[in-house]
């Protein structure tokens, strides 16, 4: 069967070729594959099952939809649905943003809500350019992958004058946040060759894709600063960070930034389809039908996503996340200094990264802000994405299913179920430990 959908699948197809199984049934942490395997999964719909698999009060939620007799598509019309998703949706939102809070149902996945966010800013300021950032990833449709670094049709590139250069996030820290801020305000204000005041920025609080980098608090209020003083809309993608993920419900909490724009998506569909854009009311500039869509009032999927941020809130996960993920770092550290091939070890919550590298060999490519560089400080090594592939490979042989990131996808990533329990974090760590034990041999 799975050299027949293989066969019959478009050549983009992307998880199916490193993940080669054929799940049949899951629940929470758990995916039982067609030949009756076990996999403990890391990849959670990349970052979107917040509560894991078929969480109970998940599939409740949906039944009772489904029993109720509802109509399940209904276009962008109101519904009792609708009303209990976004009253909760506002719940969690920072105040300063909940109490002027628009929402803009798009769908169905992360990218239409970035394009979205995109065109209402644009709409609002009338204005065009775009502030993205090195390694960012907002999605596969236009606007979204112009907006992403390097990762497809980027037609316009603004590549910074050499003595400012630097990797926004490479450098690290408090250095890199400085150095990112000046280049940013230099871009902004040089009148001659610089940029023209943009419609607005966009930028993730922690790079997922890009290989799992914390953007330093201290830079984001810097940039939230930047932004405001020039009346540019910030939007913060937080379609993979949200929902508790990173340790506080939004990521932009962590910095107590107020973005203009929230882009929202995977978890609060609680494993359905759903993607809005929060907004600050004075930013509603849309004419009636200015932004319009058949699939924007999924009812099961609203459903399903009041129910996960509604457990995700009660229970705390956030801070769950918080403190797992600290633990998850720790040993992960261990694993560093015990192997030279893991050469970072980064996260925020349960947002974790591995960065593999090459200790030996200069073969694999070295890129020019490649950022790992071993415990002890010696300095950047050249990252490895064929180890990278190798313990994903040795991950899967035992029951673990992992992705990886990253511009040269040399890092491992981890993205477990917010109510991943301390035994099978365990579990997880003892399994990727072997593999990488397994690599390094
Ligand atoms: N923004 C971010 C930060 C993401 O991580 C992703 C998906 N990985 C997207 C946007 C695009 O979402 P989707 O794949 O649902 O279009």
């Amino acid at each position: 069967m799975l050299r027949r959908q293989s066969a019959r699948e478009s050549a983009a197809r992307t998880y199916a070729r490193a993940l080669p199984i054929v799940p049949v049934r899951a629940r929470g942490l758990t995916i039982e594959g067609a030949d009756g395997r076990r996999y403990l999964d890391c990849l959670s719909g990349a970052g979107t099952l917040a509560l894991g698999h078929n969480h109970p009060v998940v599939l409740e939620a949906i039944r009772k939809v489904l029993d109720s007799g509802a109509p399940l598509h209904v276009l962008d019309l109101a519904t009792p649905v609708k009303d209990a998703f976004t009253t909760e949706l506002f719940r969690t939102l920072p105040p300063a943003l909940a109490d002027r809070a628009r929402v803009q149902f798009c769908g169905p996945a992360g990218t239409d809500a970035v394009e979205a966010a995109l065109k209402l800013v644009r709409t609002a300021t009338g204005r065009r350019g775009i502030l993205a950032f090195t390694g960012a990833y907002h999605g596969m449709t236009a606007g979204a992958l112009e907006a992403s670094g390097g990762a497809g049709d980027v037609r316009v590139t603004r590549l910074p004058f050499p003595q400012d250069y630097r990797c926004p996030f490479g450098v690290g820290g408090e250095r890199g946040a400085e150095l990112s801020a000046r280049w940013t305000e230099s871009l902004l204000d040089d009148t001659k060759s610089g940029v023209p005041l943009p419609a607005g920025m966009i930028l993730e609080p922690v790079q997922g894709e890009g290989g799992v980098h914390p953007a330093p608090d201290v830079w984001l209020r810097r940039m939230r600063r930047i932004t405001e003083a020039r009346a540019i809309p910030l939007i913060a993608d937080e379609v993979q960070t949200g929902v508790g993920r990173t340790g506080r419900f939004w990521a932009v909490e962590h910095s107590g930034v107020v973005p203009d724009v929230m882009v929202l998506s995977k978890a609060i569909g609680g494993s359905l389809p759903l993607a809005v854009v929060v907004y600050r009311d004075d930013l509603d500039v849309w004419k009636p039908g200015a932004h319009a869509g058949t699939f924007r009032g999924n009812q099961l999927a609203m459903a399903a996503g009041t129910a996960t941020l509604a457990y995700v809130r009660e229970n705390r996960l956030a801070e769950r996340a918080a403190t797992l993920g600290a633990r998850m770092l720790d040993r992960l550290r261990c694993l560093a200094a015990e192997f030279p091939c893991v050469g970072d070890v980064r996260g925020r919550g349960l947002m974790i990264g591995i960065e593999l590298v090459n200790p030996e060999s200069a073969s694999d490519p070295a890129p020019q802000d490649s950022t790992a560089s071993l415990p002890g400080g010696t300095g950047p090594r050249p990252v490895a994405p064929a180890l990278a592939a190798a313990v994903q490979r040795e991950c899967l042989r035992r029951g673990l299913i992992v992705e990886l990131g990253g511009r040269h996808a040399s890092v491992v990533r981890l993205l477990p179920p917010l109510t991943i329990t301390d035994e099978q974090t365990d579990a997880v760590l003892d399994r990727l430990a072997d593999a990488v034990a397994a690599v390094a041999a």
